[in-house]
């Protein structure tokens, strides 16, 4: 391992990797990429959404393979994408059977695959000894042995795409649930990947918490200057959600982490259509290139700041006063300009400090990233909203950031997922009826899920959940288990209600 400095993950280079015709990574573009949600089997709808979502501007398209007959559609989703002239490629999503990734490795240009859940020697065992960490994960190298050669046999490549909500038991007995563990989980399988010197690999490390999102991306480009890799760098927000909260807490966790120079792809996942998440991705792409931060300001300001766990200002520490937003600040201002920001807290050291935010010509956008950026490294201390027009939406931004960040809890919190070819109910609709019915409860977290294959692990943290299980029906969650089953989609937010108010009322 190369001896570098300690922020050698400030504006990450990676190398590139074709995937398909188009590059990933190097000096390509910051591409963009989204998800089907139709079911993967009935090909003409996802043909349809793909389309959708090329001709929105994505670069790459993944459908969900859940089962060998799905994986074996996309060769037919594939050949009618290509004969009506749409030939960006196409990515199988799988989770769980090795097999599947072996038979949709043959079929489009990438496969996606989450360390997380793809071989379980243990199935139920949460602890774990030298002996038995080794033999599973020498049963993960002789089972992806085959895939490998399929892959180096087709010129498939392959993401490694750790999510926060599914890490393996194996992993979290050993680095608890932390931003180090999915790191080593990465690690692991890119080790693999590369004794079989296999190296078209992309890598993605995702969770619904944005701060656990922006330092576990910034330790994995960190671990891979140490080691000397440079794989691309794929970035996301897990469970979003929908409307304005979503775009902020994708900016937020996408942005911040883009500004420094981390990240070569992303998906931005909202719980909406597809083809709406790529317009998103454009305006965060866009405005981070706009507001990339000098990297050495960046490296003055994280010798003071620590990038990789949650820091917070002495101010805020020493008074116990959480971050304001309006008027009433008279703390010294400064623009929303992330190398102005960066060079005051570091000149004043960890004095209170507010950001000014001019919404006629920063867009929300603009705001979640810079601001998010500061919030979210534990700076600022309050927002001041400068506009001619009323600034009463603004400082619910405002607001929606802070929590976002984890600075202020003022709403309740929704996770969801952005639904995939695993959902078979209305999840868009249900996620807006929760979210009207529980606004309210502040400081509780409410998650909607498309399948309970993932959600569980994916809500975690989440009071209540509601999660698909069948066709129209749901499953209701509370504290992480499932105590109402098989309620239909229509009664599922009544049911949902009868819960919180026997629980959140005592
Ligand atoms: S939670 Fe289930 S339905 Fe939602 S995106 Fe993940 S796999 Fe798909």
């Amino acid at each position: 391992m190369k001896s570098v400095g300690k922020f050698s993950w400030l504006h990450y280079s990676s190398h590139e990797v074709m995937v398909g015709d188009i590059g990933f990574g190097g000096n390509n573009p910051v591409r963009l990429q989204s998800m089907t949600n139709t079911a993967t089997a009935d090909v003409e709808a996802t043909v349809r959404q793909s389309k959708l979502i090329f001709d929105a501007g994505a670069d790459l398209v993944r459908i969900t393979a859940r089962n060998i007959a799905e994986a074996v559609c996309l060769s037919d989703i594939r050949k009618e994408l290509n004969s009506d002239g749409y030939s960006k490629p196409l990515s199988a999503d799988i989770h769980f059977n090795p097999a599947i990734a072996v038979e949709a490795a043959r079929r489009v240009e990438k496969i996606r695959i989450n360390p997380g859940n793809f071989v379980n020697l243990f199935p139920g065992k949460l602890s774990f000894s030298n002996e038995e960490y080794k033999n599973e994960l020498d049963e993960i190298h002789k089972i992806t042995t085959p895939l490998i050669a399929v892959c180096r046999e087709y010129g498939t490549s392959v993401r490694i795409g750790i999510n926060g909500g599914s890490l393996s038991k194996r992993i979290i007995d050993r680095y608890g649930n932390t931003p180090q563990a999915m790191v080593e989980s990465a690690l692991e399988f890119i080790d693999i990947f590369r004794s079989d010197n296999f190296h078209k690999l992309v890598v993605s490390i995702k969770a619904s918490e944005v701060l656990a999102t922006i330092h576990a991306n910034r330790l994995l480009a960190q671990a891979f200057v140490e080691k000397g890799y440079s794989y691309p760098i794929h970035l996301g927000v897990t469970e979003a959600g929908e409307g304005e909260d979503g775009r902020i807490k994708s900016a937020a966790g996408i942005g911040v982490l883009l500004i420094d120079g981390v990240g070569d792809t992303i998906r931005v996942s909202l719980t909406e259509s597809p083809e709406k998440e790529i317009p998103v991705a454009q305006k965060i792409v866009a405005s981070a290139l706009k507001n990339r931060s000098q990297k050495d300001v960046a490296r003055r300001f994280y010798e003071k700041v620590f990038p990789f766990k949650h820091y917070l200002n002495e101010a805020e520490k020493a008074s116990n006063e959480k971050p304001v937003t309006g008027n009433r600040s008279r703390l010294p201002e400064v623009p929303l300009q992330i190398d102005l920001l960066r060079s005051n807290f570091e000149q004043s050291y960890n004095k209170p400090m507010a950001i000014v935010w001019e919404p006629e010509l920063q867009s929300v956008i603009d705001f979640a990233i810079v601001a998010g950026s500061f919030f979210a490294d534990g700076c600022g201390n309050a927002i001041r909203v400068d506009t001619k027009n009323d600034a009463t939406s603004y400082y619910e931004t405002a607001l929606s950031l802070l929590q976002t960040t984890g600075r202020l809890i003022t709403k309740a919190a929704f996770t969801s997922c952005p639904s995939c070819g695993r959902t078979t109910f209305d999840i868009e609709k249900i996620l807006k009826q929760v979210k009207e019915q529980f606004a309210s409860f502040t400081g509780v977290q409410f998650a909607v899920m498309g399948c309970i294959v993932n959600g569980p692990g994916e809500m975690e943290g989440a009071r209540y959940g509601i999660l698909g299980s069948k066709p129209n029906h749901v499953d209701i969650y509370f504290n992480g288990q499932p105590v109402l089953k098989g309620i239909h989609q229509d009664k599922a937010v009544a049911e949902l209600k009868k819960l919180v108010d026997e629980n959140e009322k005592k």
